[in-house]
């Protein structure tokens, strides 16, 4: 041991009362007594006759003995002189022949014990020196003649007696160095353990070890009672006061580590008369020589605080804040989960994904403020919660919209097409908040797995797609449809068409007029884009323009739109033809920053007066952002362009609410006109809107005039302008011209 505490022999010295009762017991034990010391007294000289011969042999002797030789070269190599050693061994033989029974005697031999031990002369060759002297003593008495026969045997019995006690008491000096190295050593053990006890009293885990051969538990510290006050069981501690749900996974987590694996398992504890708290264990099998796992040391430590901290971390990770409802990122996981289940069963099932998304939601925020569109999408939420199953997941995705997953259905789009009409059967009744009553609608996109696509992205942007369609088609649900999704490789091809057709001047614009039913003259045209395509002939813009609108194109389409109309306007014009020519922008058209620059820029490269200019903008374009609108309507308005509203009665804005925007014309949708001679109820819509329309002081155009019937029922109605069939198809700049000339309408005369 290198730590091994070096005493000094000083620390080692027999206190005085402790050296008398030791010499008592040793001059007792061997019978000692005075006739003793006498006897060797009287023949002392004779007995040293021959000692220093005899001390030199003695060495001689250790010398010729391998292990004490080696004791006896190291002593030399320290300096130390064989022939000291030889007087001190003479002396030592004095001492011992002079028959001394002191006290201080025998303290003096037990520190010489105490010397040879520190030495690492060992017992054995200390009673070997014994013998030698013994045999030296016994040839001196027989062979000096000094010695009178009488007394040998009283002599003989002396030395014997003085030689053990000699020994003995040398040999007790051994025993003290011995048992005071134990004494200090466990006075050590006891401090270090007195310093572990307290640290881990202080500890505030639990550690425990169980001898898991015995089943025995080998340590369990002082903390376990303050956490687990009457069970400590073994070998788990505290398992008595684990919730019965969790048990089974600490039972099974021992015996793993029973099996070799450290582990580490949560569960609840919940003593009686406390708060249910978790509870971390750690459990390190240690093995012995052979493998076999012989001891598990444990670790038990209260992780309430860090559980809750996690699952707050979590909820906040996993929860939409102004909902209560699941994130997008929870969903996901949902999602996840649910498409790997169903692609794990044998039989097929379906998991359905409907994506929701409000209509004018914005309005809302813009028009009554944030506090409100936030109450009402919390109103939203639970009227949607109230039509799930508890299996179904919600999750607000952002904004205004929400995202429902029926995870296992046997028929996917039946259960879709039967929650969907539920789901819009809770916009049947109005939301309430504060004073405001508000109908909303909303537009739901449908994807199912497998039918639509195997892996949560896809689904995700095919549900998106459909829920434009819906909103686009104005259906309050659709199923994707390849057919219709702009993402398809014939969709991308279309788009890298487009691309060409721009470049390549395939696109064309066919002029429809408007002729005013006043004055029978034909105030404008509209400009209708056509494409000729390479391969396909001709198409109509419903062909192609939902995939320009979708990825963007619609922009660089619509800057051509302008700078042809207005080129061609202004050809009209040096031609003595003034016709307006109006112009419709899409709501990405819209949506620009620069959109008013644009419009300025056609206006002045082609050299037309801005009150050429129409602008046909539908009413869902305009109400999405109402602010903004009503801005950029403003200053067309200003600049001199005429504004006119599309496909009015497609939408759901009311005539009041538009009231608030600059606009002069309203264009009823074609819908309503093809059937009013037919139907009462488009005839009324007609009639009332038109009525309104003057109110507000705008000018009316009817679409879809497409016979005289509708014509001069619409006359009858005070309509102010027609467009339609009934006058003219949209044909191209030069047929328009020829048509112009044979008709019998005049021209110009409104602008
Ligand atoms: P829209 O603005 O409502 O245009 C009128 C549509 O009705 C035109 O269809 C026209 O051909 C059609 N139409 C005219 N008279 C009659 C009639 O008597 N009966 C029937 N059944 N239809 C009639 P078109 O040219 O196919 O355009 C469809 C839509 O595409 C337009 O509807 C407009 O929204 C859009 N569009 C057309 N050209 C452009 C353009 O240059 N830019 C933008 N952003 N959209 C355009
Ligand atoms: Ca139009
Ligand atoms: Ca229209």
């Amino acid at each position: 041991m290198s730590n091994k505490p070096q005493h000094p022999a000083s620390d080692l010295r027999p206190r005085p009362d402790s050296a008398k009762r030791l010499n008592d017991a040793f001059n007792r034990f061997l019978g000692i007594a005075e006739n003793d010391s006498r006897i060797l007294h009287r023949y002392h000289s004779a007995l040293m006759d021959g000692g220093e011969e005899f001390a030199g042999v003695f060495y001689s002797y250790l010398q010729s003995y391998p292990a004490t030789a080696t004791i006896l070269e190291r002593y030399q190599q320290r300096g130390g002189q064989i022939s000291e050693l030889v007087q001190n061994q003479l002396k030592h033989l004095w001492n011992l022949l002079s028959g001394s029974t002191s006290d201080s005697s025998a303290t003096k031999l037990e520190e010489i014990g105490l010397r040879h031990q520190q030495f690492g002369i060992e017992p054995v060759w200390v009673m070997g020196a014994y013998l030698l002297y013994w045999d030296h003593l016994y040839e001196r008495i027989r062979s000096n003649p000094a010695i009178d026969t009488m007394d040998i045997p009283a002599l003989e019995n002396a030395i014997t007696k003085f030689l053990f006690r000699d020994m003995g008491l040398m040999l007790q000096g051994y025993w003290d160095a011995a048992l005071h190295a134990v004494q200090s050593e466990h006075q050590q053990v006891e401090q270090l353990q007195a310093q572990v006890t307290s640290l881990l009293s202080n500890l505030p885990q639990v550690l425990w070890s169980v001898d898991v051969i015995n089943n025995r538990p080998l340590y369990v510290s002082p903390t376990t009672r303050k956490i687990c006050p009457l069970d400590v069981e073994m070998p788990i501690p505290c398992l008595g006061w684990t919730v019965p749900e969790d048990r089974e996974t600490v039972e099974r987590a021992w015996q793993q580590a029973l099996a070799g694996e450290q582990v580490d398992v949560e569960s609840r504890v919940r003593v009686p008369g406390e708060v249910e708290r978790w509870f971390r264990r750690v459990f390190q099998p240690y093995r012995d020589a052979t493998g076999r796992v012989v001891r598990i040391d444990g670790l038990m430590e209260d992780a309430t605080d860090a559980k809750l901290t996690i699952e707050r971390l979590h909820q906040l990770a996993t929860t939409d804040s102004l909902t209560g409802l699941h994130n997008r990122a929870l969903f996901r996981d949902r999602f996840e989960q649910a498409i790997a289940w169903a692609r794990r069963s044998e039989v097929r099932r379906d998991v359905v994904l409907m994506l929701m998304d409000l209509d004018h939601f914005k309005e809302i925020n813009d028009t009554l403020g944030h506090t409100v569109g936030d109450g009402v999408l919390r109103l939203v939420a639970d009227r949607i919660k109230s039509v799930l199953r508890d299996t179904d997941t919600l999750a607000r995705l952002g904004g205004d919209e929400f995202a429902v997953l029926l995870p296992d259905t046997t028929d996917g789009r039946a259960a879709a097409d039967m929650l969907a009409r539920e789901l819009l059967a809770c916009f049947q009744k109005p939301f309430r908040y504060d004073d405001h009553e508000l109908y909303l609608a909303a537009g739901i996109g449908i994807a199912v797995f497998p039918e639509h696509g195997e892996d949560v992205d896809t689904l995700m942007s095919r549900a998106d797609v459909a829920m434009y369609g819906a909103k686009h088609k104005d259906m309050p649900y659709v199923f994707y449809d390849a057919g219709s999704d702009p993402h398809t490789p014939q969709r991308l091809q279309l788009v890298a068409e487009m691309r060409r057709a721009l470049d390549n001047g395939e696109f064309v614009l066919h002029f429809q007029p408007q002729v005013d039913l006043r004055h029978r003259s034909v105030t404008g045209v509209e400009a209708l884009i056509r494409w000729n395509h390479p391969q396909h002939g001709q198409l109509l813009p419903q062909q192609f323009l939902s995939t320009a609108e979708r990825t963007g194109l619609i922009n660089p389409i619509s800057d051509w739109v302008l700078s042809e109309a207005t080129r061609q306007c202004r050809i009209w014009q040096q031609n003595g033809l003034p016709l307006r020519v109006a112009v419709n922008l899409a709501s990405r058209n819209f949506q620009q920053a620069d959109l008013i620059g644009k419009i300025e820029n056609a206006m002045r490269c082609s050299g037309t007066a801005l009150s050429c200019l129409e602008i046909e903008i539908t009413e869902n374009v305009l109400l999405s952002d109402i602010e903004r609108s009503t801005e950029v309507l403003q200053r067309l308005h200003d600049m001199g362009v005429t504004l006119s509203i599309d496909d009015y009665g497609t939408g759901y804005s009311s005539l009041a609410y538009l009231k608030k925007l600059p606009l002069h014309n309203l264009k009823i949708d074609k819908s309503f006109v093809q059937d009013m001679a037919r139907d009462e109820n488009d005839a009324v819509i007609v009639r009332s809107t038109i009525d309104l329309a003057h109110n507000l002081g705008y000018r009316v155009v009817a679409e879809g005039v497409e016979d005289e019937e509708a014509r001069d029922l619409l006359e009858i109605l005070g309509c102010d302008s027609i467009q339609g069939y009934f006058v003219s198809v949209p044909q191209e700049a030069g047929q328009f011209e020829a048509w112009l000339r044979d008709s019998n309408w005049s021209i110009g005369g409104v602008i």
